[in-house]
Formats: C-alpha cells, structure tokens, sequence
C-alpha cells in the first residue's frame, strides 16, 4: 500500500513527459527549430575574387545584409552592386556575424591580424585545393586551428561562382555542410537554403577533406570500364586490322589500306558493345550462382565482384556509347568514294557479263533480320541509357526499374545475339573466313554471351528459380551455431541446426 502513491507519481510523470516527446516534430530536423531571422544577420565576405563577387550578389538577392572586406577596399568597390558595402577587412569582421572566408587557402595567415574582430565569429571556409589529399589536414581544419576561438564551417567549396550567379538554375544544387559546432552548422544550412540551394549535413570537421577532395576526383567509378573499353577496342582493332587490311596485301598484294579509318573501326565498335553488354549481365549470373552455391545471400561476394556488380551501369553506357557510334558509321558506310566505286564496278561487270539477275534470295532475307534485330537492339540500349539517367530513374518505382534495368536489358543482350548470328549466318563455317587461321571476329564476340546466356536459361529452371528467390528473401540452406563452454579451449560443441523455411 506505501508503493502506490510513488507508483502514480511516477506514472504521471511518464505520461507529462509522453506529451512533451508528441508536441516534438517526429522527422524535426533540429536545425528547422532555430529560425533565423534575416535581418538579424550581417553576413561578412573576405575577398574580392570570382567567387566572393557572386556570393555577395546572390546572399544580398535572398535578403541578407552583406559586408565586404578587401585589401583594397577603395579600388575593389565598383566590382560589387551598390547595395553591398565594400569596407577593409577588419571593419567587415567586426562587424559581421557570420564570415565568408572567400581567398585561397594558401593567404590564410594573412588573415592572422584580423585575430580579434574573428574570434566567437562563424567562418566559413569555401576554399578548394588543387590536388586530392594535398595536405595531411583539411583547409577548414587548419583555419579552425588558426583561429581557435572562433567556430569554422566548411560549406559551398562544391558550388561554382557561376552557380551562385545563376541562382541555383544552373550547376550543381547540393551544398554539403559540416562544423563541429551544430548550432554553426545550422546557421548555414538555414543560409543555404534561402540561397536556393539544398543544404546537406555531413557532420563534423572531420568530413572537410572528404567534402573538398569532392570536386577534384575525376571519374572515379568510370575508371575501369574505360580502361576495359579502350583494351577490348585496341583488341579488337588490331584483330581485324591483320584479317581485313594485311590479310589481303600479303596474300593478294591488294592495297586496302583505305579501310583503317571507317571500315576497321566500324568491325571494332560493336564487337567491343556487343562484349561489354555481356560483361553487364555476367557479375549478375555469377553472383546468382555464389548465392546458390552458398544457400545463403548473407555471404558477402568476392572483392572483384562487388566492385565488378557496382561498375555495370557505366559499362552498359560505355556498350550504349559504342552501339550508337556503330549505328553512325554504318549509316556513313554507302557515302564512302570507295563504296561507290565499288559498286560502279561491280554493275559494269555485269553489265559486260550475261549475268541478268543477282538477287539472291537469301541474301536479302539475312540482311532484312539482321537490321531488324540491330534496330531493335540499339533502341533497347537507348531505352536503358535514359532510364539510368538519375533524374528518370527517380521517376520509376523499384519494380519499373527492376524491370527495365534487367528484364529489357537482357531482352537486349538476346536480341544483340540474334544481330550477330544473322550477321554471322554460315561465315563460322566457311573455311575462307579463317584469315591466317583466325576465326571470324563477330566469333570471338559470342564467347561471354554463351556463358552468359545459357547460365540464365539455367537460373530460369522454376526448381533453381524457385530456390535462388528464396535465398534472395533470406531463406538459409543451412544455418550453424558454434557454443563454446565457459573456460572450454578446444572441446568445441557444435550444433547444426536444419534449415527451417524463413520465407
Ligand atoms: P580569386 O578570384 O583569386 O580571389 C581571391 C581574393 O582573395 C582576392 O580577390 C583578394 O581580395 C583576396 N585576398 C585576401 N588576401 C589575399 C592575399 N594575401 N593574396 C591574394 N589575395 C588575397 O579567387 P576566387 O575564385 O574568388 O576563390 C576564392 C576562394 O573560393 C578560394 O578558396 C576558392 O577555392 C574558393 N572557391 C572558388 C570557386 C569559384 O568558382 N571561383 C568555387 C568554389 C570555391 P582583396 O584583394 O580584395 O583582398
């Protein structure tokens, strides 16, 4: 009975507090419960340059209060609109709030006199560096270390002066933000987005190397597919070089050196799509295979293939981009001199021969499919390439996305087979097509495809289907615990567990 009265109390209490938790936004951004008022911030700008002319025009536009310190302020003056007051450098920093370190990193100590209009202020360090990993620190780090009575925000290095001219139309939107004080961070973050930009916290100083490190990385995930593309185009050049061009000046002495620049490029190009679309379609096979291997998605994929799984959207652009050039240079072939007179020969060959009809039946039907086919496969790629674009891809759901990304792109791949089997047709079997013993080149191209395909056929069979979903769902051929004893080295128990259906 003594209990009961605390217990209320307690109770009570529980629930005031449930009613402080519920009059809390439940997604409240903390930053969104400090609201700024304009008018109450002065922000300051030091420096002149590109980049501080357009902050300045772009910060006064949204409805800030802008103040400018220059070296030079009386020579500097006219650069900016009347409305911003360019003023000497100490003046700007004691009388600003917030101040916009807008000069290259390396004249920082020359900022050291400014020490006590700085210190208790917010700087934001917008400077960028000219190598990846140029110093040991972050810019933002350093400055932070220079001035540490005051609070540094690293902010808006990724965003151009041509961006904040613009107005956030044009360029990139995002403005990655990180301080180690929150409510710095939010200042900025509310700044930014009145600027029209969208503000992104990445947390603590810390973040600064990463976020300027940013704008100087020059593709990194396209590296590989490009070196792949470049390899497997020399290849593939070089291949058909010696079959079409040496070939012929060898054992015929026929000078068809003409051929390099359109007709050899124009063997290479797709052989080189149609290889990298495979290559697209293959780290997805064989990860189905590990996973079936495996009874289990829970292992993690060998290093290469992880990496080989995340590069398959630049190599289906990188197919894309060849497919395309492949269909231009086709579509220039008849325009060639050479063409031409070719053809002139041919019909006044036949023209002095009694030969009346060459239409060979044929002939006709495998070029009509094999344009069919390559018409519908570079529509398919081209389908795929748009829909890989970011902005398109937000537009789908994941099963719109699915479905295009793998059910259309495979459809592709099988329909680029197709293209160049009729191309193909009977030459895998015609002893002539062996040029210095080497097999056609649209042969060598079918090699991934006959693992790719038929390992799909495979993965389709409804009793692997059935079980490689299942996995996929979370399901676990078999599933072992080990229990070791307290103080128990080596006696091991081992208990094996049999699967139970987890679908
Ligand atoms: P800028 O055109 O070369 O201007 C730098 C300014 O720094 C000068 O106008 C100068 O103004 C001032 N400054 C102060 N002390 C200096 C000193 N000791 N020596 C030389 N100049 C000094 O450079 P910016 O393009 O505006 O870039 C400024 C900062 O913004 C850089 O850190 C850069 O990485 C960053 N940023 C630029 C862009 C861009 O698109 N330009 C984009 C992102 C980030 P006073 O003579 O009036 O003092």
């Amino acid at each position: 009975m003594a209990e009961r009265p605390s217990n209320l109390d307690e109770a009570q209490q529980q629930r005031r507090m449930a009613k402080k938790e519920m009059i809390k936004p439940l997604l409240g951004n903390e930053c969104e419960i400090h609201n700024y008022s304009l008018q109450k911030i002065t922000v300051g700008i030091l420096g002149t340059g590109d980049f501080a002319r357009s902050l300045a025009t772009r910060l006064v536009c949204s409805g800030y209060d802008v103040i400018v310190g220059s070296r030079y302020p009386k020579c500097n003056e006219s650069l900016f609109p009347s409305a911003i007051e360019v003023t000497s450098q100490r003046e700007a920093t004691n009388r600003a709030n917030i101040i916009f370190v807008a000069v290259h990193h390396e004249h920082y100590s020359t900022l050291n006199k400014l020490r006590d209009g700085l210190m208790g202020k917010i700087l934001v360090d917008v400077s960028n560096n000219v190598e990846v990993n140029e110093r040991e620190e972050s810019n933002a780090e350093r400055l932070a270390s220079m001035f540490p009575e005051s609070t540094v925000v690293k902010a808006f290095n990724l965003i151009s002066a041509w961006a904040l001219q613009s107005g956030a139309r044009d360029g990139s939107k995002q403005v990655m933000i990180c301080s180690n004080s929150q409510e710095a961070r939010c200042m900025v973050v509310e700044i930014a987005r009145n600027m029209g930009f969208i503000p992104l916290d990445f947390g603590l100083l810390s973040s600064a190397k990463e976020i300027e490190n940013l704008p100087l990385r020059l593709f990194p995930s396209w590296k590989m597919p490009i070196i792949l593309t470049v390899v497997l185009f020399v290849l593939f050049y070089v291949y058909s070089f010696i079959r079409k061009v040496i070939h012929p000046y060898v054992m015929k002495g026929q000078n068809v050196f003409y051929k390099i620049p359109i007709s050899v490029v124009n063997v290479a190009l797709p052989c080189v799509s149609f290889v990298m679309l495979s290559l697209v379609y293959l780290p997805g096979v064989l990860a189905a295979l590990f996973q079936l291997r495996n009874g289990t998605k829970y292992k993690r994929f060998p290093c290469w293939l992880d990496q080989w799984l995340q590069q398959r959207k630049q190599l289906g652009l990188l197919s894309f981009l060849c497919a395309a050039l492949h269909a231009v240079y086709s579509l220039c072939l008849p325009m060639r001199r050479s063409a031409r007179y070719q053809l002139l020969n041919e019909a006044s060959a036949l023209s002095r021969g009694d030969k009346k009809n060459i239409w060979v039946e044929e002939e006709v039907w495998r070029m009509e499919i094999y344009l069919f086919f390559g018409i519908l496969a570079i529509g398919m790629l081209s389908l795929l390439a748009v829909t890989s674009l970011p902005s398109v891809a937000n537009s789908l759901n994941w099963r719109e996305f699915n479905f295009i990304q793998s059910r259309l792109g495979f459809t592709a791949l099988v329909v680029s087979t197709l293209h160049v089997l009729t191309f193909g047709w009977r030459k895998a079997f015609d002893s002539t097509q062996y040029k210095f013993y080497l097999p056609p080149t649209f042969a060598i191209t079918l090699i991934v495809p006959c693992i790719v395909l038929p390992t799909k056929a495979f993965l389709f069979l409804p009793c692997v289907n059935r079980k490689l979903k299942r996995i996929r769902r979370g399901w676990e051929t078999s599933h072992q615990a080990k229990f070791r004893e307290p103080g128990e080295a080596d006696s091991v128990a081992h208990f094996s567990m049999e699967s139970t259906s987890r679908v």
